[in-house]
Order: C-alpha cells, then sequence, then structure tokens
C-alpha cells in the first residue's frame, strides 16, 4: 500500500514476497481473456491481462481478511486481499461513537497488541488499530476494487476485479479466501413506504434528528443503543420490537439505561408490534397478540433489523449453502469449503446467524486457512 504515514513504520517481523517477485509472472494475452461479463472496461483502456499471481487472493479487508494476510506473512505466502471499499469498510459505517462490547485483547489479530487505556475500544481506535495490522505486516491491500467473479480450480483460480475507475483486472491465485462479512445487506422490513428516504438501515449519530418523531425498530444492541443515544440528543423516541422485551443479548451495562427510559416512558415502546407500513408522517403498527394497529407520528424511521452476508461470489464457484442454516458448506478446521482450495473467514461463515461469528473467534481463521494451504 502507498500510505502517507509519518516516519518510519520500522521493518515487519518477517519479510513477505509478492507473487509478482516470487514467482515466474505470465501474461495473457487479450485473446485468451475471457468473455467479461457485465460493463465492459473503460474505451480506451487496454482490456485486463493476468499480470500477478499469489499463494492465497483474499476478498475482504475486514478484521479477519487481515487476519488470514498476516497469517500469510507469518509464513512468507504471497498473498493480496482486495476490498470494495477502504480497510476495514465495515467498521468505517458504524456508529460513530460506538464503544465495542469486546475487550481490545479479544480483537487482536496478527500477534500485534492491541493497547488502549480503557477495556473496551471505540470505533476510532479499532479502525487506528487495524490500519496499523496491515502496516505492521506490509500487506498488499488493494482497496476500493471489487472482486466480481472467481474461476478455476485449486492451483488456478482466476480472479476478476473491477477498480473503482471502471477498469477491469485479472489476477492468477492458488487459493481464495472469501472474507466478504455479512454488514453490506441489510434485512429489509419488508413494509410500504420502506424506499422512503426518511428509512435508514444504518444509524451513524444522532444529531440530524434533533426535535423528530425517531421510530427505531429492533430489540439488539444496535436498537437499543442508537434509542438511548438519540433520546439523549433531543430526538423523540419510540421503539419497536416483535418479541415481548428487549434482546436477552444486550450488553449488560447497557440494560438499566435503556429498562429506566422504558420504564418512565422518556422512551415510548411497543414490545409484540410490528411495522405494517410507513406513511410520510406517521407509520403503522400491528399487535403480534391480537391485531390491532396503531398509527404513531413519524419523522424517521431508524430500522436496527440486522445485516445479511451476500454468498452470490461462492455460490457462483459453486460452494453449497445449507438451506437451513445459510452456512456455506465448509470443514471447520481449515475452513475451505465443498470446492477444494476456496476457504472462508469471519462471519460469512456464520449464514443466517451472524452474531455466532464476530471478530473475537473469526479472527482465528487466517491460522486455519494457511495452516491448510
Ligand atoms: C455495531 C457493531 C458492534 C460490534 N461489536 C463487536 C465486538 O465488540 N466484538 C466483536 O468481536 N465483533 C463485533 N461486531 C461484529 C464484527 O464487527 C464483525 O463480525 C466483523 O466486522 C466481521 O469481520 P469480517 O472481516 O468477517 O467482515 P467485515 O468486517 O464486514 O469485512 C468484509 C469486507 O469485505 C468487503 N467486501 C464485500 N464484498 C466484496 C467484494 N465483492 N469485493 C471486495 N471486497 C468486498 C467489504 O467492503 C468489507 O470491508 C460488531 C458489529 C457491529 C455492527
Amino acid at each position: 500500500m502507498n500510505r502517507g504515514s509519518e516516519g518510519s513504520l520500522g521493518p515487519a517481523k518477517w519479510v513477505i514476497s509478492h507473487g509478482v517477485d516470487e514467482h515466474p509472472s505470465y501474461v495473457v494475452t487479450p485473446s485468451d481473456v475471457p468473455e467479461w461479463p457485465g460493463t465492459p472496461p473503460t474505451i480506451g483502456v487496454t482490456p485486463a491481462t493476468m499480470t500477478e499471481r499469489f499463494d492465497f487472493l483474499v476478498v475482504g479487508a475486514g478484521p479477519c481478511g487481515i487476519a488470514v494476510g498476516a497469517a500469510a506473512a507469518r509464513v512468507g505466502a504471497s498473498c493480496a486481499l482486495f476490498d470494495k471499499g477502504c480497510v476495514t469498510a465495515s467498521i468505517v459505517d458504524y456508529p460513530y461513537y460506538m464503544s465495542f462490547f469486546s475487550t481490545a485483547r479479544m480483537l487482536e489479530i496478527g500477534n500485534v497488541p492491541f493497547t488502549i487505556p480503557n477495556d473496551k475500544p471505540t470505533r476510532r481506535e479499532a479502525l487506528a488499530y487495524y490500519r496499523y495490522v496491515v502496516d505492521h505486516w506490509d500487506l498488499d491491500v488493494r482497496q476500493y476494487e471489487r472482486v466480481e467473479q472467481i474461476e478455476g480450480s485449486v492451483g488456478g483460480f482466476t480472479v476478476h476485479t473491477r477498480s473503482m475507475d471502471g477498469v477491469a483486472h485479472i489476477y492468477a491465485a492458488d487459493r481464495v479466501v472469501v472474507a466478504t462479512g455479512g454488514f453490506h445487506e441489510p434485512n429489509l422490513l419488508g413494509v410500504p413506504g420502506e424506499d422512503s428516504v426518511k428509512v435508514r438501515h444504518y444509524y451513524k449519530e444522532p444529531y440530524e434528528y434533533y426535535d423528530q418523531d425517531v421510530l427505531v425498530v429492533g430489540g439488539r444492541n444496535s436498537a437499543v443503543e442508537s434509542s438511548l443515544e438519540l433520546f439523549r440528543n433531543g430526538a423523540r423516541v419510540t421503539l419497536v420490537h416483535f418479541e415481548p422485551t428487549i434482546d436477552s443479548g444486550v450488553k449488560s451495562w447497557v440494560v438499566p439505561d435503556i429498562q429506566n427510559r422504558l420504564d418512565k416512558g422518556e422512551i415510548a415502546s411497543y414490545f409484540r408490534h410490528r411495522v405494517v407500513e410507513i406513511l410520510p408522517k406517521s407509520v403503522r403498527l400491528r399487535s403480534e397478540v391480537d391485531r390491532t394497529e396503531v398509527e404513531v407520528a413519524n419523522d424517521f424511521v431508524v430500522a436496527m433489523t440486522g445485516w445479511r452476508a451476500n454468498p452470490s461470489l461462492l455460490t457462483a464457484m459453486g460452494v453449497e449453502i445449507d438451506p437451513d442454516t445459510g452456512k456455506p458448506v465448509h470443514d471447520p478446521a481449515t475452513m475451505e469449503t465443498n470446492v477444494p482450495g476456496v476457504h472462508i473467514a469471519g462471519v460469512i461463515a456464520a449464514g443466517h446467524d451472524a452474531n455466532k461469528i464476530f471478530i473475537e473467534n473469526g479472527r482465528e481463521h487466517g491460522e486455519l486457512i494457511v495452516g491448510s494451504g
């Protein structure tokens, strides 16, 4: 990476060599390039040629993708990471003032200490830390380059990417690791009016909601914490959740605060209710108990209903998805899927239950994958 950091970073503990230096690179002439699906490369730009190959090519530079890169660097394997956004793009999109529920120690990857004055890091501390891990291991991260298609087989994968300028690129890899996370597609409410500009599936900060009627949908940490932050910054908050109470997994130190606000009516609540329609100045909610409906004044809807993984890169390669769990079929000892040479890392391995894999346990996938390669 071309970094603008101040001073010398110092050497990484291991020398890493990248594909071009270590392996005889081979160039595919334009006539050999497979026909490209979708948007053609920008006019006037030379068609993509394959110029680099890697032992491991990782799709996604979130914490778990970075952990794969660090594991590869430790053994001197060539590895490149590709991200459609920046390094740790998912965390960049988290609420600005959030703190992790995990301690810094539990979020460490690549044997790089995460030292902060408090036990639980903030989003900004985590962003700085993971960027430092990339620097420390001198990882080859190609930011703003989306992986669009992978074909081939173990020892000979061809990976098609497109950079932000619209140019198509092709790389070769012995093994590919899909670490695309589970934060990029929201679980939709599926109700009329959800496409309105007043509906948000990602919550960042409370200030735009001052003196507004805000409906927060959900009962987990994201819903509870955004409700409290909105309440403390001048929004009139109503919480709606289809269960009878907030989720049992809500951070223990947050529970008394939300419970007091609910008990005092400072945050209005409709438990055992669902949103049935979003209108310009109101929302309609329906009771799960007796099906009666209520219309509540509303300016904004903050739908904290979770997000889901997109396994389309995997399924296009023939990776099977368990229809019940949504998990890609894989061996947990090596994270290799039913397609030899195709591995998964991080939260994408969790299927529908994204809360079962997070950084704390997904960080271990890198060593399992590289150790098996
Ligand atoms: C508010 C909040 C708080 C959390 N707190 C904690 C906590 O305290 N402790 C904990 O352990 N976990 C926590 N988590 C969960 C944790 O952040 C995720 O489990 C973690 O980010 C998963 O890492 P990952 O590398 O698997 O995926 P991600 O971090 O989502 O990274 C996936 C990357 O893949 C990229 N990508 C996707 N598709 C493509 C493509 N086709 N081509 C190229 N790049 C692509 C994305 O841009 C993204 O950068 C929290 C999550 C949220 C939302």
